[in-house]
């Protein structure tokens, strides 16, 4: 055992653990190795050489269906990827780290392609410079040909990853990945990027596995076979750990499923407040895993279905009858309970592979949501049409809502398109958006007539209203949806919708972090949208919190400095209520 070395971290997903560390495998592939022997080098040459072939393919295919459906120009991209894999220079600087220097495939490609994108990113010209990020990305597609190639050869000798109970330990979590891996054996999750409220955060607490972040550098310090202590109450991890620290962890280990089984006794019991009021609590959800959750949850409905999940699985946009099929599924797993769907949400930190994207400077202020769906009317309208004949084919009304809102205009661009699908479809639907920007929160009123609901997105309500990237883990507690100003919006937004007799809710991550239910509860909202496994714990603070204390409690908070105090005067407020403990 090595000397014990703590570590700081932000918790993604809250969870105590102890276990060995297991690297991803393309943190495997890529950790630098030099000084392979004559033989390996060989067999690293032959998979350089089909990982490159097959991306190059992979990029011209790509190109020329893009071509054919959205036109030329948006091809153009996929096309000179293609050709820079093509470029006998690149191939000849990749072999040569191999055959001569004995790096691994992957170790190459990563050492070439940054060398070019540092090289792009030293010029002066603009252009020149954003071509940096070009070079990254075509070096991620070969290290991902590479790493399916060795995934292959593991599933077919029915390997699963990991095969023992293990901490993963990976830079980066994507959807993808995240479902490829053997989850029973998934103790927790190390990464180096990402925020509280990331999308590798959200899903980790959705699968309920601890998740932590910790810096880049960190990281690379952590090996497999390694222990580690994850401690989510001190925020920090412990590689070799000692005795005392190993204790502490079993303890709280211990607390937290104590708590889970306490919390499972409210499954049963109404989500109502002390004085009669009852709210509505909503699941969260993507893929078809979701569904029973939810369902076993007891959960009224679910506030958010996000079907980019259905077109990330796809090689390329899923037809109308694929899409119906799925919709039909959620709406029939839940009964009569209400499912609200929402539009494709893509761009920034929701990349589609095969749907072009230029580059853009600020991809979070850029072409996403509603504002790419505009443009490509194609998608949305074959979205809508299946969302409505999924409605008809079960006799139930959907709900659709409508991600990153502005201003009326998109909202009635997509109310046009329902209301003229209707009677061709016989679907029935309900129009509601998403409020993510501040703009939409301090307009709400203007929509009236074209939303029957609302529903704070307060991830990106909050990255937005701090000018704070809830991607970026350097940020740490500057982001978050307990400042003043946050709250004020929310606050107005669900009184103007009110007013205007649209349906509230919530559905970002704030309505699934208990220190959130009285403030929520003040504000007047008629429904919490939540990952399902968080509905116990904001169950049990609601039905802790009379209506009238917890309007003191905003008022109150409302008057404070800092997010972090906001947050802890709820804590107290639950603490004395006998909930938290
Ligand atoms: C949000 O922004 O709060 C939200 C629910 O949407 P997403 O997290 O998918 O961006
Ligand atoms: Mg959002």
């Amino acid at each position: 055992m090595g000397a014990q070395r703590k570590i700081d971290g932000i918790v993604l997903s809250r969870g105590s653990v102890v276990g060995p560390a297991i690297l991803a495998c393309a943190e495997r592939a890529v950790a630098k190795t030099t000084g392979l022997c004559e033989e390996e080098r060989a067999l690293e040459l032959t998979t350089l050489d089909r990982a490159v072939s097959e991306a190059t393919e992979e990029l011209r295919a790509l190109a020329l269906r893009v071509a054919g459906e959205l036109g030329a120009d948006k091809a153009e991209i996929f096309e000179s990827h293609a050709d820079i894999l093509c470029d006998d220079e690149f191939r000849a600087d990749l072999a040569r780290l191999v055959a001569d220097e004995g790096y691994s495939a992957a170790s190459a490609v990563r050492a070439v392609s940054e060398a070019n994108a540092k090289e792009m990113e030293e010029l002066e010209d603009e252009y020149f410079r954003a071509r940096a990020d070009d070079f990254r990305d075509i070096g991620n597609r070969v290290i991902e040909r590479i790493v399916k190639a060795r995934d292959d050869a593991a599933n077919h000798s029915s390997e699963r990853f990991p095969s023992i109970p293990s901490i993963v330990v990976s830079r980066a979590l994507s959807p993808g990945q995240t479902v490829s891996f053997h989850l029973p054996n998934v103790l927790a999750f190390v990464v180096s990027s990402g925020g509280a409220n990331s999308h590798a955060a959200i899903l980790a607490r959705s699968l309920g596995i601890p998740a932590m972040v910790i810096p880049e550098s960190e990281l690379s310090l952590l090996s497999n076979g390694t222990t580690i202590a994850l401690d989510a109450a001190g925020a920090c991890l412990f590689i070799d750990p000692e005795p005392d620290i190993l204790s502490r962890v079993e303890r709280s280990r211990a607390d937290e499923i104590r708590r889970a089984e306490r919390l499972k006794a409210l499954l049963d019991l109404p989500s109502e407040t002390p004085c009669g009021r009852s709210i509505g609590l909503y699941g969260n959800g993507g893929g078809m895993k979701d569904l029973s959750a939810i369902a076993e949850a007891h959960a009224d409905g679910i506030g958010l279905f996000r079907t980019e999940f259905l077109f990330m699985e796809q090689g390329g946009f899923p037809d109308e009858s694929t899409q119906e099929a799925y919709y039909r599924r959620a709406l029939e797993t839940m009964g009569d309970k209400p499912v609200i769907f929402r539009l494709l949400d893509i761009g920034a930190d929701k990349p589609l592979p095969y749907a072009p994207h230029p580059r853009e400077n600020n991809p979070f202020l850029g072409w996403r949501g509603i504002r790419w769906l505009i443009d490509n009317p194609d998608v949305l309208i074959g979205q809508i049409r299946a969302m409505l004949t999924a409605s008809a084919a079960t006799r139930r009304a959907v709900r659709v809502m409508v991600p990153m809102v502005c201003s009326p205009k998109e909202m009635s661009v997509v109310k046009n398109i329902v209301d003229r699908l209707i009677p061709e479809t016989g679907g029935t639907a309900f129009l509601g958006m998403m409020v993510e920007t501040p703009a939409a929160a301090m307009s709400v009123r203007l929509f009236q007539g074209l939303s029957t609901f609302i529903s704070i997105g307060s991830n990106d309500l909050t990255q937005y209203t701090l000018a704070a990237d809830r991607e970026n883990e350097l940020l740490g507690d500057l982001y978050s949806e307990f400042h003043p100003g946050v709250l004020s919006l929310m606050r107005k937004a669900c009184a103007d919708a009110r007013s205007c007799g649209m349906e509230t809710g919530i559905c970002g991550e704030f309505a699934g972090t208990p220190e959130a239910a009285p403030y929520l509860l003040a504000m007047g909202f008629d429904e919490l949208s939540m990952s399902a496994r968080s509905i116990p714990s904001v169950k049990e603070a609601i039905r802790a919190t009379r209506i009238e204390d917890a309007r003191a409690l905003l008022d109150e908070a409302l008057a404070l400095g800092s997010s972090a105090d906001v947050r802890e005067l709820a804590r107290a407020f639950l603490k004395t209520r006998g909930v938290g403990a």
